[in-house]
């Protein structure tokens, strides 16, 4: 068997552990629910025990180290989790120096939305790109930039938090306590809020007699876009609007190869991309105007996948292969311009 990495995702609700291929392959999953109100031991206990199955399972693997990505705040070259909002009692756990004398292994970490952003970029749609920003929009809006082949950290790993960038000056109040936040106005949580908010129980609508006359979810209106509803494609319209304005500021600001989309609300890509694009054609400066904006291809793997790189592909900032394929882009022939679909292999 080949070399692997031992990866987790630890998530708020769910826990992912996995062994990984330097292909990124994964050669086996293992998760159970996040024990996240029970405090940081209880958590780490989760982990070891997933640990031991993987490695029970598959006693001839040559595991060289663990990668692990959690929620943010949390800083990756101290291996610390900060305090992340969604696990009680987590408060600077030092998370790398536990892992790593349990096993013996050399363990890194990363914030979860930057370890899928490098998943997507090694392994997924931003194959072969130089430079990128991922964007995960569901309860909230994330993000990860890999710029010139690293993640960009910041002070203290903190960087790319693009959720709460300042869109507009009105709107609902951000759990952060801002108004006018990306992901207050942008997030699948918002685009519910809105399809709640324009339709009541029993008044017959398809939006409330998908959610059973309870509240509206984002998923609700991308189903009902689908099925032609008219309500729902203007919230996916609006929804598309400020999703552009949000993206259009990220090329601006990163000059990215490209933009990847993933998260809950990615599954309605193909209704929001031609808002999204008309958005960015009528906001974004001339030269921003083309880069590629697409679905991300690795769903709920894109942070185990990367979070395993950082020990599988270290100080490896990009390969021969993708420094090829940006050439080709760069000459025009790669044909990546526009809204692409996923393309998958
Ligand atoms: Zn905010």
């Amino acid at each position: 068997m080949s070399t692997l990495a031992l990866a987790f995702d630890l998530g708020g609700t769910e826990l992912r552990g996995a062994l990984v291929e330097r292909s990124g392959d994964v050669v086996a999953r293992v998760s159970a629910p996040t024990m996240a109100g029970a405090g940081a031991e209880a958590v780490i206990g989760q982990i070891i025990a997933l640990a031991d199955r993987l490695l029970n399972e598959h006693p001839q693997a040559r595991v060289i180290g663990i990668g692990a990505c959690a929620p943010g705040p949390l800083d990756p070259k101290a291996g610390i989790v900060i305090g992340p909002p969604t696990l009680a009692g987590w408060h600077n756990v030092p998370l790398i120096d536990i892992l790593s004398r349990q096993f013996g292994l050399p363990v890194r970490l990363e914030n979860d939305a930057n370890a899928a952003a490098l998943g997507e970029w090694r392994f997924g749609a931003g194959r072969g790109a130089g430079s990128l920003v991922f964007v995960t929009v569901s309860t909230g809006i994330g993000g990860g930039v890999v710029a010139d082949g690293h993640i960009y950290h910041g002070r203290r790993g903190l960087a790319a938090e693009i959720g709460h960038m300042t869109i507009t000056g009105e709107g609902d109040r951000c759990f952060c306590g801002n108004v006018g936040c990306f992901e207050a106005v942008a997030s699948g949580t918002a685009l519910g809020r809105r399809a709640t908010r324009l339709t009541a129980p029993g008044d017959g609508s398809l939006l409330r007699r998908l959610s059973g006359d309870g509240d509206v979810s984002a998923r609700h209106v991308v189903e009902a876009a689908r099925a032609g509803d008219a309500a729902a494609r203007e919230l996916i319209e609006a929804e598309a609007r400020w999703l552009g304005i949000g993206f259009t500021n990220l090329l601006h600001l990163y000059s990215p190869d490209l933009i990847v989309m993933g998260g809950g609300l990615s599954n309605g890509f193909d209704l929001l991309a031609p808002g999204i694009r008309a958005t960015v054609e009528q906001r974004a400066m001339q030269a921003y105007r083309d880069v590629p904006i697409v679905p991300a291809e690795l769903g709920d793997r894109a942070g185990l996948v990367g979070a395993a790189s950082l020990i599988l592909w270290e100080g490896e900032p990009g390969t021969a292969l993708a420094m090829g394929q940006d050439e080709e882009t760069k000459n025009g022939a790669g044909g990546q311009s526009g809204v692409r679909e996923a393309s998958h292999g």
